[in-house]
């Protein structure tokens, strides 16, 4: 029996789904917000591991163009001292395709393939167990019903509501996003100080790391531990933070770099849209740091602001006949490398259980057994990756090393 099922979101999750429920001879309705494929940048480098997004491309069939695509040699991480020390200095061994990276832009097109995706479907809302099935209304005022509805809509996914109240908290560490273009040719010493894969140096609550994406580009992250406001009011923070007596242990990286922020006369505080200001203000809240290490935020295109939310850690809701969630819509957890290779490889499991369901009922216990194996893995991994973002942005830099050293292979 074909069921009508719908998946809301072209991120990694949903198009994972869409291509393998289609790979099984079944057909499947993609909602995407975005107007067009390239509608927004596309974002940094993915590393792909072996056993959770590789094993998700190979139930797509897209494991060699993966192969074709991905870049083994990125997997390398160097690691700095804030004086620009080399601390660490790993390299895979030829052969190794362990975690290879891959540009999200080219994961995109090469899980798009011939999919048909109706892009600009913005859902606002989905309405569970009317008369025609589950109902989806859309920004345009239009309408739907579908079997079931798929929620891979992301952090802010509008298909949770359905299923659970709960939204994703501030995590205290936020990221500033910057670029680097053409890198090797205009700027050979930051080239180096990269390599094929990332660069980490970690301070005091903050950090810096730099990866290397196809073409030239690197993806530059300011990390550090902030108000969600912080640009915005530097003034109000110092000041708070002055009258607590704040200036001591967790705080005290955060506040040198704020009250250098102050001294830089951004009082109103900072516009990342101002490339010119946040070129001269970002490198102040990492005072003291190696000159080279700081031109990667010196020598920045453009600056986006990205604090980090996430949902509780192992985040579960009452089955309803209709609806799921997968990927960061289900368990949005700190960015520490597998949060895109959840998202995949669970968008390949709920096809194969979904296309192996022959009756209404069937594809009900189908995607309820999903859930359970899906909050499983998922709670484990929160923990995880929750515990991995104390310990990379922490008071005692040590720890993040200590981090490196547990999970590299040797
Ligand atoms: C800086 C950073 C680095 C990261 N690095 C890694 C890494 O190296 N490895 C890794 O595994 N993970 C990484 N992650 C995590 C990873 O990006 C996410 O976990 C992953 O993108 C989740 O995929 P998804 O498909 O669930 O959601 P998303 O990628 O968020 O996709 C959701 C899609 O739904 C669409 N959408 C949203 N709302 C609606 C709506 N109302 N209607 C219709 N469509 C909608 C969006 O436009 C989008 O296309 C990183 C995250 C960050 C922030």
């Amino acid at each position: 029996m074909r069921h009508c099922i719908a998946v809301v979101g072209a991120g990694p999750a949903g198009l994972t789904f869409a291509r393998v429920l289609q790979r099984h001879g079944h057909p499947v309705t993609v909602l995407e917000r975005d107007p067009a494929p390239d509608a927004r940048p596309p974002g940094g480098t993915l590393d792909l591991h072996e056993g959770m997004g590789q094993l998700a491309l190979d139930k797509a069939g897209l494991l060699a163009g993966f192969q074709a695509l991905s870049r083994p040699e990125g997997q390398a991480m160097r690691i700095l001292d804030t004086d620009g020390t080399v601390l660490r200095d790993w390299r895979p061994r030829p052969g190794d395709r362990a975690n290879p990276e891959i540009d999200r832009g080219q994961l995109r097109d090469l899980l798009l393939g011939p999919l048909d995706v109706r892009w600009g479907r913005g859902v606002t809302e989905v309405v569970p167990g009317t008369r025609d099935g589950v109902l989806v209304r859309f920004a345009d005022g239009r309408q739907e019903t579908f079997d079931l509805v798929v929620g891979a809509d992301g952090a802010w996914s509008r298909v949770r509501p359905a299923l659970s109240p709960v939204t994703p908290h501030y995590t205290g560490v936020t990221l500033v996003e910057t670029s680097l273009d053409d890198v090797d040719t205009r700027h050979p010493d930051l080239a180096r100080l990269v390599g094929d894969g990332s660069v980490a140096v970690y301070g005091v609550n903050r950090a810096l790391v730099a990866q290397r994406n196809s073409g030239g580009h690197v993806k530059v992250y300011a990390q550090f531990r902030a108000p969600l406001d912080w640009h915005t009011n530097l003034e109000r923070h110092v000041g708070l933070n002055r009258r607590a007596g704040l200036g001591a242990g967790m705080k005290a990286g955060l506040d040198a770099g704020l009250e250098a922020g102050l001294d830089a006369g951004l009082e109103a505080g900072l516009d990342l849209a101002d490339v010119e200001a946040a070129r001269s203000i970002l490198p102040a809240l990492f005072d003291g740091w190696a000159a080279p290490v700081l031109d990667l935020l010196r020598h920045g295109t453009a600056f986006v602001h990205r604090p980090l939310h996430v949902l509780p850690v192992s985040h579960t809701w009452a089955h309803v006949p209709g609806v799921t969630l997968l990927g960061d819509a289900a368990h949005l957890m700190p960015p520490l490398g597998v949060g895109a290779n959840l998202a995949m490889l669970e968008g390949a499991e709920l096809a194969e259980s979904v296309a192996a369901a022959p009756g209404p009922g069937d594809l009900d216990e189908a995607v309820r057994a999903f859930e359970e194996r899906m909050w499983a893995r998922a709670g484990r991994w929160a923990e995880i990756t929750t515990a991995g973002l104390e310990r990379l942005v922490s008071p005692d830099p040590a720890e993040a090393l200590a981090l490196f050293d547990e999970v590299q292979p040797s």
